[in-house]
């Protein structure tokens, strides 16, 4: 497997399933959540509609990960997986690890190539990225997959710079 970081926006990357740090009402949301939606048109929230009602009811649970189609986005699939709150009290690092190998087992069912993953759960759910990033880097290194082509879509240089020194 390959593992490449890169600073850019996810929704521009050419691969096969780009992931989605989205929140357990899969409706949408902000940060990472909100460009994959409007980027990618009604075809991504209409399928989140559909899973929502018919799967998840009560919400998708931190840690899991499901697919939907990418609409207008280059790539062919969005994995939706919902990373931890960041909270000093309690270790979530179990959950985060979680993201990742449940999107990869994801992209596994898929046939998916190539995935391009955000810094899960280091926005809005203000995990420290040092530590988010070597969770991210341990787990994708670790886990089974037929993907070859990971890649970390990191948005600024302060979330690059945390990849790179976590590599
Ligand atoms: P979470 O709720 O899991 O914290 P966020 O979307 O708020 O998710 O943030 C996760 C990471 O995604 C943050 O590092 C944020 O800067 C980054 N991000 C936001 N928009 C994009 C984008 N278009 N492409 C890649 N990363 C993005």
């Amino acid at each position: 497997m390959r593992i490449s970081l890169l600073r850019g926006d996810i929704t521009e990357q050419q691969v096969d399933a780009v992931v989605n740090a989205a929140n357990s009402g899969l409706l949408g949301g902000g940060g990472v959540d909100g460009a994959i939606h409007r980027r990618g048109g009604p075809a991504i929230l209409a399928e989140c509609e559909l899973l929502r009602t018919r799967d998840y009811p009560d919400g998708l649970p931190t840690g899991q990960a499901v697919p939907t189609t990418a609409g207008e986005l280059p790539a062919r699939w969005v994995i939706h997986t919902v990373g931890p709150t960041y909270a000093q009290s309690a270790d979530r690092s179990a959950q985060l690890a979680d993201c990742y190998r449940s999107s990869l087992r994801v992209a596994d069912e898929l046939g998916a190539g190539s995935v391009a993953f955000p810094a899960i759960s280091t926005g809005i759910y203000r995990y420290p990225l040092d530590e988010a990033a070597r969770i991210a880097l341990r787990t994708v290194r670790e886990t089974p997959t037929d993907v070859a082509d990971v890649r970390f879509v990191l948005f600024d240089d302060a979330a690059l710079s945390a990849f790179e020194a976590a590599r």
